[in-house]
């Protein structure tokens, strides 16, 4: 009887497997995701592993972007993303060094808050606005607040960091906080801000337009940076990198800062009786000189302050600020925002980011058909710049009878018709896998419920003989 309930949740198993696996469709770290919604980017953190390519520009507004360790690979496919926003640095910490060596448990923020062996490019992560209070030791950088043996390339970073911390060891790079990583081919134009909150620790700070500190290698990159920096311990500060230094121990290596362009200027204080005041256009302090240089172009101001009273802050110089703010429109690839000018001094920063607008064709192509239950999706094409477009198609309205034509289906375009069918075809033959077990299973688990009624047939047959002859031994007995 055992042996029969086993055998029949054998046949059972073996039924249900092809469909299971029919129905998994779990990315691994082969296949690449892609990306169209910022519900897809939210599911990155549940496979950090994986390969991922943004199909469209990104709106983050009205997301809370975790702070994680991401280990795969993002690919931007030339896309931006608007409107980060990264309320929280991460709880995962990885270990930063000082000019001694000493060590830190550091938590970060950015884009990615910690890069380890990944790799990101193409993206643009445009009118970025990344501002964080801490009482930690803390890194922020726009592409990754830590990178260590990570690839970043053809990213571009427009926007403002800032930072505002009580820690001992912290620091603002414009692509990446602290650590290694190979950066080529990045455009960053951003205005960096650290205030050290707390005057009576002699904490370690750290400002760069491409990386904070750490030993990245750099080439080919373009960096406007406005940086301001206030502190109250020792400051290391870079057009490129804030301190130069290979970790956990010096080694050997052969590492490049080449073909870079550079202009801008850190206006900085540090209040300090012992004072380093390291503040240069490449590399603020060089501990390890582990590099090579070239074709480095850089335009660079030194602006020391000596008044500690008054944190830095860009504008922060303008007597009579007279701001006025102006829109700009979005066109099919740049995106729209609130242009804020000061009519004294000149100075600009814009915010309210809205996406570029798509001209749309008329025509589109079926991804989902809508039904009259739910609306469907269609992939449209930009009449001025061809880019795809996705877009929901409003569900069918009930078509009054008698007249069931197709008069109700949105205009399809011809290539959709094909599409249309080629998911049919692939959908009738998707379904074989499903139709499959049924088609054998039921046969068998008939078969099975057959075999099953008679073999309890059969028991129950026993078991009223034995009883049979038990109670004619019983009459016998009573005889
Ligand atoms: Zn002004
Ligand atoms: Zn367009």
């Amino acid at each position: 009887m055992k042996t029969f309930r086993v055998l029949l949740l054998l046949l059972l198993t073996v039924l249900l497997l092809p469909v299971r696996v029919a129905s998994a469709d779990e990315p691994t770290a082969e296949t690449v995701t892609e990306i169209y919604s910022a519900e897809d980017m939210l599911k990155i953190p549940a496979n950090p592993n994986g390969s991922y390519r943004l199909m469209c520009d990104l709106d983050l507004s009205g997301i809370e972007w975790p702070s994680f360790a991401f280990y795969g690979t993002f690919d931007g496919n030339g896309h931006m993303i608007i409107n980060l926003n990264c309320p929280k640095v991460s709880e995962e910490t990885r270990v930063t060094y000082d000019g001694n060596r000493k060590t830190y448990d550091t938590h970060f923020a950015g884009l990615f808050a910690i890069l380890d062996h990944a790799t990101v490019k193409n993206v643009r992560l445009l009118g970025l606005s990344l501002f964080h209070t801490v009482e930690c030791d803390c890194f922020l950088g726009g592409i990754a607040g830590y990178a260590t043996d990570s690839t970043i390339e053809g990213c571009e970073i427009t926007g403002t960091i800032r930072l505002d911390v009580k820690g001992k060891m912290f620091g603002v790079g414009g692509i990446i906080g602290y650590g290694n990583a190979v950066i080529r081919n990045c455009h960053a134009d951003v205005t960096l801000v650290n205030i050290d909150l707390d005057a009576t620790t002699r904490d370690e700070e750290f400002l760069g337009g491409v990386c904070a500190a750490g030993y990245p290698d750099i080439e080919g990159c373009e960096i406007k940076l406005a940086g301001f920096l206030s502190d109250h311990g020792f400051v290391h500060s870079g057009g490129l990198v804030g301190m130069y230094i290979v970790y956990p121990k010096k080694f050997d290596r052969n590492g490049f800062i080449k073909n870079t362009v550079l202009n801008g200027f850190i206006t900085f204080f540090e209040d300090n009786t012992n004072r380093r005041a390291y503040c240069k256009e490449d590399c603020g302090e060089v501990m390890d000189w582990e590099f090579h240089t070239s074709g480095n172009k850089f335009s660079f101001k030194r602006d020391e302050r000596k008044t500690y009273n008054v944190n830095l802050m860009p504008h922060g110089d303008c007597k009579n600020p007279d701001m006025s703010e102006s829109t700009v429109a979005p066109q099919c690839q740049t995106p729209g925002y609130t242009l804020h000018v000061c009519h004294t001094c000149g100075y600009t920063y814009s915010d309210n980011y809205v996406l570029p607008i798509h001209t749309l064709s008329e025509t589109y192509e079926t991804l989902t058909a809508s039904t009259v239950e739910a609306e469907g999706l269609g992939e449209f094409t930009c009449t001025e710049c061809g880019a795809k477009v996705r877009k929901a198609i409003p569900a069918l309205t009930p078509t009054p009878m008698p007249a069931p034509k197709p008069t109700a289906t949105p205009t399809v375009a011809p290539s959709s018709d094909k599409t249309d069918k080629q998911k049919d075809d692939s959908s009738s033959g998707s379904i074989l896998p499903y139709l499959l077990p049924v088609i054998i299973g039921v046969p068998l688990g008939a078969i099975a419920a057959f075999a099953y009624r008679a073999y309890r047939k059969k028991q129950i047959r026993k078991k009223r003989a034995a009883q049979a002859r038990r109670n004619r031994a019983k009459q016998n007995r009573e005889q």
